[in-house]
């Protein structure tokens, strides 16, 4: 069994009143594309293993979501 990559991502907090907190994928390790993925316990959640959202559906993989120590694109937004 192969050991999932770390994905770099960025954690987001709600666009809107009682949303939810999001991670934001700097850059899939499988297919270079930025995922989204829930972040369930908002500002104190610390990512981990999620279940790759490539559109390439035929490679069930997933990665580790780890906080990015560097700014995502949108953040200059
Ligand atoms: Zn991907």
């Amino acid at each position: 069994m192969t050991t999932d990559p770390q994905a770099p991502a960025a954690l987001r907090p709600p666009t809107r009143p009682g949303g939810n907190w999001s991670w934001i994928l700097l850059a899939c390790p499988h297919c270079g594309e930025q995922h989204i993925h829930g972040a369930p316990r908002g500002a104190q959640d610390n990512g981990g293993h999620r279940i790759a959202h490539c559109r390439d559906r035929d490679r069930p993989t997933g990665y580790y979501v780890v906080p990015a120590t560097q700014p995502t694109p949108e953040d200059a937004a």
